[in-house]
């Protein structure tokens, strides 16, 4: 069994995580549970550097490996916002509710075919202050034009595949066969396997 310190506090991402992660024989733990109580600022400009600057700073409270993940959504027809301010998009204290209903509002009279967006996942893998693995996944989509479904969290309402069913009409299970951080965590975990 891998034990893996996980550097977010957010329940969703780490169900997600943990139901891959029962699988391939690694228990993640989040860093609360670990005992490190940090709040880590996102000051890069990209996914990758977010996780990376996540990974590498947990990875100064403990010996243990970690992992950090940055993740969003990107709109194509809104020149790819929001992007890493997903989270913050509006300020952090708006609702999803609120974040969605502007988004749908900006893309009122938005043909299907211009709406197109993706989520994009970033893990990144550290270890004593040094970068063991970082690996990027996207999976494409399109914002649909009704908030739909009450599962998963944050933007999947809006977020549809060409079965025209949102992302919190499906289950955990069926996010995690296609989703952008499932894709990046299987690929990740060919390290630790495959060396
Ligand atoms: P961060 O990675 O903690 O900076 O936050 C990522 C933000 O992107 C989340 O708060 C969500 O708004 C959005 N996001 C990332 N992945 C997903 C997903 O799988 N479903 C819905 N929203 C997501």
């Amino acid at each position: 069994m891998v034990k893996i310190i996980f550097a977010s506090t957010n329940k969703s991402k780490i169900a997600e995580l943990n139901a891959l992660a029962k699988n391939l024989n690694i228990l993640l733990i989040d860093m609360k549970e670990a005992g490190i109580d940090i709040d880590i600022e996102e000051t890069g400009n990209t996914f990758e550097e977010n996780a990376k600057l996540k990974a590498s700073k947990l990875s100064e409270y403990t010996d243990e490996l970690v992992l950090a993940d940055d993740s969003g959504l990107e709109i194509e027809y809104l020149n790819n916002e929001p992007g890493i301010y997903s989270a913050r998009y509006l300020g952090e204290n708006t609702t999803f509710q609120e974040k969605i209903q502007n988004f749908l509002r900006r893309l009122e009279g938005v043909e299907k075919s211009k709406r197109t967006a993706r989520f994009v996942c970033a893990l990144s893998m550290y270890q004593k202050g040094k970068e063991l693995c970082t690996i990027t996944e996207a999976i494409e989509g399109y914002i649909g034009f009704e908030p739909k479904g009450t599962s998963g969290f944050g933007y999947d309402p809006i977020f549809y595949l060409e079965n025209d069913k949102s992302w919190a009409e499906i289950s955990l299970e069926e996010k995690n066969k296609k989703s952008h951080r499932a894709k990046a965590f299987v690929a990740l975990s060919k390290f630790w396997y495959e060396g």
